[in-house]
């Protein structure tokens, strides 16, 4: 079969929707559309019973009870519930919340709003392999600290961090544990008890759901926890977070986790497999570095860095056939390389050099075939033309270089 260009390997910043969610939204549009908070006719109840359906599927992938399931337009939204929320129900025990540099912006720019209003925040370093040091975790606690908020993967290098052992410390201390999960639920085994969460933020665009709708999982028991809503009106989701319910998207999630749940096993197999494999190849190269603990970490992830090679760079030279994203900042105004990689030790030239490999469920062994051939080609040719790398296989010792300043 003949290979389909361009190959899609940027996974974790969204990704296709699964036809079976199609097919399975598809009837909540036009023909059962109703209102799930319409009580007095049969075009509400039969929403309601797909949204009550679909509560229970997704519960039953993060071993919740549906109860627990506050259904919100994505893994923001939900992240600014969960801090936002803790922050003003927990006011009169404290104002303290305790993050970590690594977090995605929609928790960092929510803690320094929280900040602004007068609530404090602890930003953790992380170690070199990206993870948190749990005796900085426990020395920041004060009596004051009312919230952990660490994510389960990071979306640029995929690092797992140690979720249970976090969950242990926050509840020896009497501190919540809310845990940004958007790009781990779904692709591994997450489950709430277990893991000793107390809030959980997802969102199906990352687990072959649509865009627009995600969930925040709120613990009912030991404890009870409770989050002020910041959308306010009809009441709906217990409360919580008030708006008509997103039929069609929620049904979608629903299906979306029900795959994600019977097919998990084989495709992390299958995922870490076609990474690992793409990984070796590609560090047959001089100077080429993973980003991150390569031991813990989400099975479709992979964050190399091509030394002497600027990421943009080398995302034009191949930039037609292959999507993905680089560490260099393109997206916003600013020149800065990414601020994970950054927390991570690396330096400017490294950060910049950095490809993230975001592999999925519709990705091939054709696909990584090609992608191995396209990456060492480009960074070949690059190096080549490069007077850095010129240098550096000479010999000079580059970092002592003395650069003349304008
Ligand atoms: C994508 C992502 C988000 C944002 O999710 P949306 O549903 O697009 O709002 C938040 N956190 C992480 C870790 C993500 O990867």
């Amino acid at each position: 079969m003949e290979l389909k260009l361009p190959i899609y390997l940027d996974n974790n910043a969204t990704t296709p929707m699964d036809p079976r969610v199609l097919e399975t939204m598809l009837p909540y549009f036009v023909e059962k559309f109703g209102n799930a908070a319409s009580r007095n006719h049969s075009f509400g109840w039969v929403a309601e019973e797909a949204v009550d359906y679909s509560r229970e599927q997704v519960a039953k992938l993060i071993n919740a009870d549906p109860k627990e399931i506050i259904f919100t337009s994505g893994a923001t939204e939900a992240d600014n519930l969960a801090l936002k929320g803790v922050y003003e129900m927990y006011a009169t025990k404290g104002n303290h919340i305790i993050t970590c540099t690594t977090e995605h912006k929609a928790v960092l720019d929510t803690c320094k709003h929280i900040e602004k209003t007068g609530g404090q925040v602890t930003y953790l370093n992380v170690k070199a392999d990206g993870l948190i040091d749990l005796n900085e975790l426990e020395k920041a606690i004060t009596e004051k600290t009312i919230l952990i908020s660490i994510m389960y993967g990071n979306n640029e290098t995929g690092v797992i961090q140690p979720v249970q052992e976090i969950s242990k410390i926050a509840r020896k201390h009497g501190v919540l544990f809310f845990t940004d999960a958007t790009q781990a639920v779904g692709k591994i085994p997450v489950d709430v008890n277990a893991d000793g969460i107390d809030l959980m933020a997802f969102s199906a665009h990352k687990m072959y759901g649509p865009k627009g709708v995600g969930a925040l999982y709120v613990r009912r028991k030991n404890p009870r926890v409770k989050v002020t809503s910041q959308m306010d009106g009809g009441g709906h989701e217990r409360g919580m977070r008030s708006g008509t319910l997103n039929v069609p998207g929620i049904v979608g999630l629903g299906k979306a986790c029900e795959i994600c749940m019977q097919e998990m096993d084989t495709e992390a197999k299958r995922l870490s497999k076609m990474r690992d494999r793409l990984e070796v190849s590609l560090m047959e190269m001089e100077e080429t570095y993973v980003n991150g603990s390569r031991e813990h970490r989400l099975p479709h992830t992979a964050n190399i860095s091509f030394k002497y090679v600027e990421g943009e760079g080398l995302m034009m030279g191949f930039n037609k056939n292959i999507a993905l994203s680089s560490g260099s900042a393109c997206t916003s105004a600013s020149l800065e390389p990414s601020y994970v990689l950054k927390a991570l030790g690396l330096g400017d030239d490294l950060a910049h050099s950095s490809l993230r490999f975001g592999l999925g469920r519709f990705t091939t062994d054709e696909q990584i075939d090609f992608t191995i051939d396209a990456i060492k080609n480009t960074v070949n040719k690059l190096r080549e033309m490069s007077p850095l790398w010129e240098m550096f296989k000479e010999g000079v010792d580059i970092n002592a270089i003395e650069w003349e300043h304008h």
